[in-house]
């Protein structure tokens, strides 16, 4: 079965061909798309290849959560980078947010996201991050009362309220023909085997957890992690137009455009096999997921689309963004750690605007050689 979000039909692009280009983008997601409509925008001849069609790779096969922030809570990361870095990285993903709904017209729904907390020890930590997000001036709310079916399975949830839903297929292909309209030629279909055949061009690789093949030192160290989802039959009821995600992540879920529960996730039933670039769908996995759901619902839900897509993990839950060590002229935008949606976006304009020349102050957190000294 294939994913909910890309069975439906692409939309037409304009057709464009650029000779000789400046600057080759490899990955057709999100990040490759708004890198290379960056790029273009500022006048460089601008190719962008993928292996398959644009969004078929994680970018058509997530949950469809638009989060702010970096993958960790707030207060985590204002632990690792400094207080005041991490108020810059949750702003400038708040101004990715806005650009997103600018450009995303009917893909995109600013419904807020929902937090929540399973056990006493999630919502001490949720809280800490919400008296953090207060503190340094962020909008969120502290929830404590559920309606059903939530009631009686949450202690609390944490409303991020600037966040987000995407159709992601929907949205990452019109930004690709966003980025054909500004002057880009979009190769699909095409894998790029070797740096060597893209002649003296410089290269982007906005590959996520997809092994590209070109990272040299670092391929690898962005991890190839599988997640799977559902989509159920349509439901009636709307219970779950926001993102709804607990257990620190590891089960979302939320009700599409057309009533059908999308539900992901549950990774850790069998953690050790998840950690795989193969888009296989296993027995353990979907059984959990489609248990859940039924529990939710309290009736036994049909699933029509199942499927799963691979996301780039990275041990310190940072984005990986910059000069690829080793390599003259070849730049990295991925791992994202499962949180790729606003902050992919985020970053192939900011790797498209380090490629301009510009000075960017964040590369200093996302630097790729650090890769080689995480374990
Ligand atoms: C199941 C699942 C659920 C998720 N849920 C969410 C969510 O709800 N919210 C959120 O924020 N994030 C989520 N994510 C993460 C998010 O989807 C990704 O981080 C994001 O889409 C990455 O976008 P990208 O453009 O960097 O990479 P991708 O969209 O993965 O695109 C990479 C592309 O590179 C191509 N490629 C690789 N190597 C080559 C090569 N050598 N030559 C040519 N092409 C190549 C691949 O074909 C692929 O299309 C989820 C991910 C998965 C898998």
């Amino acid at each position: 079965m294939t994913s909910y979000w890309l069975s439906e039909p692409s939309p037409p692009r304009r057709d464009v061909e650029v000779d000789d280009p400046e600057i080759v983008v490899v990955g057709g997601g999100v990040t490759g798309c708004a890198a290379a409509l960056r790029l273009a925008e500022s006048g460089k001849r601008v190719r962008l290849y993928d292996g398959r069609a644009v969004a078929e790779g994680a970018s058509g096969r997530n949950g469809g959560f638009a989060l702010r922030g970096m993958p960790a809570a707030f207060d985590v990361t204002a632990e690792s980078v400094g207080e005041e870095d991490a108020r810059t990285m949750l702003a400038w993903t708040e101004r990715a947010i806005d650009t997103i709904e600018s450009l995303a017209g009917d893909s995109f729904r600013r419904v807020g996201s929902l937090r929540l907390a399973v056990d006493e020890e999630e919502r001490d930590e949720l809280r800490t991050e919400y008296e953090a997000l207060v503190a340094a001036g962020f909008a969120a709310e502290w929830i404590e009362s559920f309606e059903p079916p939530l009631a009686g399975r949450f202690t609390a949830a944490l409303h991020h309220v600037p966040d987000g839903v995407l159709q992601p297929a929907r949205w990452v292909r019109r930004l690709a023909a966003l980025a054909a309209d500004a002057g880009v030629e979009i190769r699909e279909h095409t894998r790029v085997e070797s740096l060597e055949e893209l002649g003296s061009a410089t290269v982007v690789v906005c590959t996520d957890g997809y092994p590209s093949g070109l990272l040299r030192e670092i391929e690898g160290l962005i991890i190839p992690t599988r997640g799977q989802v559902i989509a159920t039959e349509p439901v009636p009821e709307r219970y779950f137009e926001v993102p709804h995600y607990g257990r620190h992540g590891f089960d979302y879920w939320h009700q599409a455009e057309d009533g059908r529960i999308v539900a992901g996730g549950f990774r850790d039933v069998s953690f050790d096999s998840e950690f795989t670039a193969d888009e296989q769908l296993t027995e353990p996995v979907q059984t959990a997921l489609h248990r859940f759901v039924n529990d939710l619902m309290g009736r036994e839900l049909r699933v029509d689309y199942a499927w799963a897509g691979i996301f780039g993990m990275v041990m310190d839950f940072l984005p990986v963004v910059g000069r690829v060590p080793g390599l003259d002229g070849v730049w990295v935008a991925g791992g994202y750690s499962g949180h790729g949606n606003v902050l992919g976006f985020a970053c192939g304009e900011l790797v498209a605007s380090a490629v301009l020349g510009n000075d960017e102050p964040l590369l200093a957190h996302f630097e790729p050689g650090r890769l080689l000294n995480l374990g």
